[in-house]
């Protein structure tokens, strides 16, 4: 199908709408613009309209589902893809052959399944990953907890396998973006804390969404995730998880 310039059109537009916003918010934050990585979240948006993103600049994707961005991947080129959902063990070899990078990194065992796959399928090219911590202590939400990291990194950070590029977060769903502020801040005091124990922990941080991605980068997000603001509402049937 070919591309619809109005589409393509309709997201530069919006990407440079967001892409100002994080400007604004690294200017009050004292920050670099160039230090943030815009992600945008092409989860239940057909191949066809992330081809028009993709030709608008939108060119870091992310994903929830390894099975849902196989087919994508394969009609979108000329991107790179983020994996940002929980990922089953059953399906790490496919996420590593997919994914250039893989986000939701929540506990040693799948690490050290990655860790495997990765020696396996690409060697000498640590494979990137983020780690996940619940740092809203959301019961709804996987990923480690911040004793939980704690007590992992130095086994996480000796599998040859993955490069460990930083943290990643999800937020609570809050009634309004300055109250995801503390959980963004959490996550940053962080990672502060165990890059000064752990140095081969990066210092990526991934936080905030369409909602709240300002309030992220003026706490130092390097990578914002962010969909609804660049593709619109999602469908969302009756009873599933708004982040996933
Ligand atoms: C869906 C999703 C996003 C994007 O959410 P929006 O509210 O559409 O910006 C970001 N991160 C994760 C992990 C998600 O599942």
């Amino acid at each position: 199908m070919p591309l619809d310039h109005d589409e393509v059109e309709a997201f530069r537009r919006a990407r440079e709408g967001v892409l100002a916003r994080i400007a604004e918010a690294a200017r009050r934050a004292g920050r670099d613009q160039g230090e943030v990585t815009l992600v945008a979240v092409s989860k239940t948006v057909a191949a066809v309209r992330v081809r028009a993103a993709v030709a608008a600049g939108l060119t870091v994707l992310g994903e929830n589902r390894v099975q849902e961005a196989a087919a994508k991947i394969l009609e979108v080129p000329g991107a790179r893809w983020h994996l940002l959902g929980p990922l089953q063990a059953n399906k790490a070899r496919r996420a590593v052959e997919l994914f250039d990078v893989l986000e939701a990194v929540g506990s040693l065992e799948l690490a050290q399944r990655l860790d495997r796959v990765a020696g396996e399928l690409r060697p000498g090219r640590p494979l990137p990953v983020l780690l996940q911590v619940n740092v809203a202590g959301d019961p709804s939400k996987s990923g480690f907890d911040e004793p939980g990291v704690e007590a992992a990194l130095p086994q996480l950070a000796s599998l040859a396998g993955l490069r460990l590029d930083g943290l990643m977060t999800i937020g609570r769903l809050v009634p309004t973006a300055e109250e995801a502020r503390p959980t963004f801040r959490a996550l940053r005091e962080l990672s502060a804390r165990l890059r000064a124990s752990e140095p081969r922990l990066g210092p990526a941080l991934s936080m905030g969404m369409s909602d709240d991605y300002e309030v992220a980068v003026e706490e130092g997000a390097t990578i914002v995730r962010v969909g609804r603001a660049l593709f619109g509402e999602r469908p969302r049937p009756a009873g599933t998880d708004p982040a996933g």
